[in-house]
This record gives structure tokens, sequence and C-alpha cells, in this order.
């Protein structure tokens, strides 16, 4: 829309997460012609920076090549900045009245107010948003980042807090793993391939395996980790959508408002996650490490409260009681500090009933989907030996993206999370009832583990975790025979 301008109000404007990734996008958006013709970049924050200074801060993180220096000159020309408070009525006015004005000059005016802000100013800056700065001619949008709450019940208070103000349709909940091109596919690899959807429950599924593994740890700013621990930082929000994708029942359309009902009513049908189900780690330095970062253990952090119970390690099994699903662990396990960067998911089939293959050396199937990196889709399967009479072996079909998919870059999830809120479309943001069940379902856990100070389990930096989560893997149906070789791409 030509005669309609587009606010991108950042909230936050001087702050790591603008800085890192707000603005690099952005501009990457920006530099690829993504967004409408009309857009401004409004930076808001306490900060008295002009846009010089603004500039110097994001301008490190955003890839300008070579020949593209006089686009970004064209970018920062987009660029405004207001200072202001996130209390004060008179600030919001000032940064409405400049909208305003602008917007006075064209058909219509559009806003989204980006709040990347530390969450304790969440409350007035919405208020204020709402009272001093809401457009009158064109759409608004409020987009939030996590955390939402740290519990059921503040949670909650935000929720309704937000309710107050802004229709759920004006609100964007960013979980960036819903960006991610993989996780998103899982619709379509459901739902648009016959050959899963018979296959896609508890009569052939034995056990189903999301991960996340990070190989560093709190890098000496363990403080903030430390008030959130691993279940809040990953397990509830990012390996909870990725579930709920995975275990929902078929949306009755791809309207957003139906895959979130369908990921509410699989969430309703799960039991709190309790201790005696988890196994909770936190990780102790390694003298052979490569880096301080590797040889310093959690609680040797200085930024982490002495003696801190916090995990940084979680592997924890969820049963989903209904008709689909009834007998099958979902394990979810996510640690700082392992051996590996990787998320992923694994399905695990059960063996063929009336075996009739010889020597008892079927091994089951397993369709593992890795999110990041290298992203790939393979199902390990058992083929017959080459040439033999009925020797079988392990071997894939591999779909991997680089090769299947050469040459295509694929977008960064805050790239295509902001055209999406540009369109209006929330299918991949997080709705607030979804919000509710999944801190249900983990509140007790977390509360039991701070008023009773359980104590995780040490494991040393760049192993795989303890050994206990193994062992409540081996428990819940989930096989590991260690017999399959991957010979690596193309061979
Ligand atoms: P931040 O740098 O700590 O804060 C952003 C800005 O808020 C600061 O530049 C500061 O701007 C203002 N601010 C900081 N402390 C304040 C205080 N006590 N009172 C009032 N204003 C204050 O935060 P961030 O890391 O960018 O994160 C922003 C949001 O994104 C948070 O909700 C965070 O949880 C979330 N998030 C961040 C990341 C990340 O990688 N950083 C990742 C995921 C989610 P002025 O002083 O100039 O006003
Ligand atoms: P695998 O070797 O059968 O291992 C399956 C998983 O079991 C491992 O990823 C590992 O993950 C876990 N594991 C390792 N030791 C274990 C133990 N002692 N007890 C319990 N679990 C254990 O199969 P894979 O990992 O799927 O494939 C092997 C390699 O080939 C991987 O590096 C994979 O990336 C690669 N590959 C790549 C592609 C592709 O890029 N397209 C396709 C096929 C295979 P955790 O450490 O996370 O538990």
């Amino acid at each position: 829309e030509k005669d309609s301008l587009y606010s991108l109000i950042i909230l936050g404007a001087s702050g790591d997460l603008a800085k890192k990734k707000i603005y690099p996008t952005l501009w990457s958006l920006y530099r690829d012609n993504l967004l409408p013709s009309n857009t401004i970049f409004v930076g808001y924050a306490r900060s008295k920076l002009s846009i010089a200074d603004l500039r110097k801060l994001f301008e490190p993180n955003c890839k300008i090549i070579e020949g593209q220096e006089a686009q970004f000159d064209a970018f920062i020309k987009q660029n405004v900045y207001i200072a202001g408070s996130y209390d004060k009525e008179e600030d919001f006015k000032k940064l409405h009245d400049e909208l305003d004005e602008r917007e006075s000059k064209v058909k219509a005016g559009h806003r989204v107010f980006y709040l990347s802000l530390p969450p304790f100013v969440f409350d007035t800056a919405t208020q204020h948003i709402r009272e001093n700065c809401w457009g009158t001619r064109g759409w608004n949008r409020v987009v939030l980042e996590k955390p939402f709450g740290h519990d059921l019940e503040s949670s909650r208070k935000l929720s309704s807090h937000l309710k107050k103000l802004f229709s759920e349709e004006e609100i964007y909940r960013i979980d960036h793993y819903l960006g991610k091109e993989l996780v998103q596919n899982l619709l379509t690899l459901r739902f648009a391939n016959r050959i899963f959807s018979p296959a896609w429950n508890n009569h052939h599924v034995a056990s189903v395996l999301i991960s996340f593994k990070e190989p560093i740890g709190t890098q000496g700013r363990g403080g903030y980790f430390d008030e959130y621990g691993i279940i809040r930082d990953i397990i509830q929000n990012h390996l909870m959508q990725i579930f709920c994708l995975a275990a929902m029942e078929k949306p009755v359309s791809l309207d957003a408002e139906d895959i979130r009902d369908e990921k509410v009513r699989v969430l309703r049908r799960i039991a709190p996650a309790t201790i005696e189900n988890s196994v909770l780690g936190q990780y102790l330095g390694n003298p052979n490490g490569k880096n301080e970062d590797e040889k310093t253990g959690y609680l040797e952090d200085p930024t982490v409260p002495k003696g801190s119970v916090t995990p940084t390690f979680a592997a924890l099994v969820l049963k989903i009681d209904n008709e689909r699903w009834e007998g099958v662990p979902w394990i979810l396990r996510a640690g700082k500090a392992l051996n590996e960067r990787k998320a992923e998911i694994r399905v695990q089939f059960k063996n063929p009933d009336g075996d009739i293959m010889p020597g008892n050396a079927t091994k089951r199937d397993e369709l593992v989907i890795r999110f990041q990196p290298n992203e790939a889709i393979y199902l390990k399967m058992m083929t017959k030996t080459p040439n033999s009479h009925f020797g079988m072996e392990e071997t894939e079909l591999d779909l991997t993206y680089s090769k299947r998919y050469e040459g295509v870059v694929l977008a960064e999830a805050y790239q295509l999370l902001f055209l999406e809120i540009l369109r209006g479309r929330q299918i991949h943001f997080v709705r607030n009832d979804e919000l509710e069940q999944t801190w249900r379902i983990f509140t007790p856990l977390l509360h039991q583990i701070e008023n009773e100070k359980i104590k995780p389990i040490d494991y040393e930096f760049g192993s795989r975790g303890p050994r206990e989560a193994d062992k409540l893997l081996a428990e819940n149906n989930f096989v590991y025979t260690g017999t399959y070789k991957w010979p690596g791409p193309g061979k």
C-alpha cells in the first residue's frame, strides 16, 4: 500500500536484543525489498541517542557487503529516534505526535509496537502505548518477547493486564522457534503426506524425543539465566511449541485460530510434569576445556548466586491422555554446556509385528527432523544389505536441506516473523491460552524445585549431560542401539 505509512516502533531500542536482532533483521528486510516502501523505524528508549549513536550500536551486527553502503545509508535515513521514559504520559504523547504528524500526510498509518524491554516495565509501557500512543488511522499491533511471566500466576496476571488493553488479534507473542523453517514444516510434513498420517499414533509410534542441546555455558553472565533455568528458558516455550505441532490433531483449516485451538486441545490432555519423571542437571567445569567458559562450572560463574539449584539441564517425560497418544512417552530434553549444538525431534516407531526377518536384527524406524544446525529430515530404516541373502542393515531416506535446496538461503526466524506481523498472520505466534496451558504443566515442578531446593545432578561441560537422562530415555521406550552408521552426505 503506497499511500500508507508503516511505523515499526522499537521500545528499548538502546538494548541488547534491539542491536543484536531487531535492527539487523529490519536492515535485511529493507535490503531485500521485503518491507512496504513507506516504512519507518522508530527507536524509543530513555538513553539520549542521536541516529548516529544508534547506528553505531547496531551496525556491527548488520551484514553489509561491498556495494550495499548506499542502501544502508538509505535505511538509516528511514530511522527516527525519540528519547523518552516508559512511565511518563508526556513522553508517549511526544512519540504519538511525531507519528501523527507523519501519518497525516498519507491515507492510513499502521503501527507496530515492539517491546524489547525488561519484563518489569511491560505493564506501564503497554498501558501508555494504549492510552497515549494508539494510532487512529490504521491498525496497531503489539509485539512481546519472553518472558511471559515466570509461572502460572504471574503469566495470568500479565495476560489479564494485556487483555484490558488490547484484543488478542493485536498481540504478537514471539517464540522464535515458530519462525524456523523446519518447525513450520511440521504442519506440511504431517498434513500433506498420506504416508505419515496412519502411523502418527500409539499403534505405531513407540516414543518421541524432542531435544535442544548447546555447547556453551553462561559465559560469565549467568545471573540472568539463574532466575529462569533451562525449563523456563527452553522447554516451557520452544520445545512445547514443537511438541504441540507434532502432537496436535489435524486442525480444521490453516487459519491461525484453528491451528492454535488444536494446540490448546492437546495441551489440555497433559498432566503436570513431575519430579519423578524428570532428570535435572547442572554443569561442572571441564579442566580440559578449550576456553574459560568450558573450564568454569555453573556455580563458579560469579554472577550466579552461591549454592544455586537452578537446572542447566532437564529431561522430562510428558504423557498425553488422549486416544491418539495414550501410552506414548514424549520426552523433552534441553541442556547447556553439552557436547554439541542441535535441536531436533526423533519419532521412534515400533518394531514390525510378526517379524520374520532372521537373527532378531530388525531395528526401529526413526524419523529425525533436525531444526538446527544443518537442517535435515531423515528416516532411519532397514534395508537388505546389497548382494547378501537376507542380510540387513540400517540406512536412511535423507533430505538434507543444503543438498536438496542447494543455494537456497533459509530465512532467519526473526525475518519471517516480522513479515508475518506486518501481514497480520498470527499462525506462528503464541496465544494466551497456549501460554496458560504450558505454565499449568510446568509450574508445579518449577515451584517444587525452588521450594524444596532440589539439587540437580552434576555433569561435566562438554558431556551429553547426566547419565541418568539416558536411563530415563531407556525407561520410557526410547531405544538407542549405537548400530546406525552415517557415511556422511552424498556417500
Ligand atoms: P535490555 O538490554 O536489558 O533492555 C532493553 C532496554 O530497556 C535497555 O537498553 C534500556 O534502555 C531499558 N532498560 C533496561 N533496564 C531498565 C530499567 N531498569 N528500567 C527501565 N528501562 C530499562 O534487554 P534485552 O536483552 O534487549 O531484552 C529485551 C526483551 O527481550 C526482554 O523482555 C528479554 O527478556 C527479551 N529477550 C532478549 C533476548 C536477547 O538476546 N537479549 C532474547 C530473547 C528474549 P534505556 O535505558 O535506554 O531506556
Ligand atoms: P545414532 O547414531 O543412532 O544416534 C541417535 C542419537 O542417540 C544420537 O544423536 C545421540 O543423541 C543419542 N546417543 C548417543 N549416544 C547415546 C547413548 N550412549 N545412549 C543413548 N543415546 C545416545 O543416529 P543419529 O544421531 O541420527 O545419526 C548419526 C550421525 O549421523 C549424527 O551425527 C547425524 O547428524 C548424522 N546424520 C546426518 C544426516 C543428515 O545430515 N542428513 C542424516 C543421517 C545421519 P543425544 O546426544 O542427543 O542423546
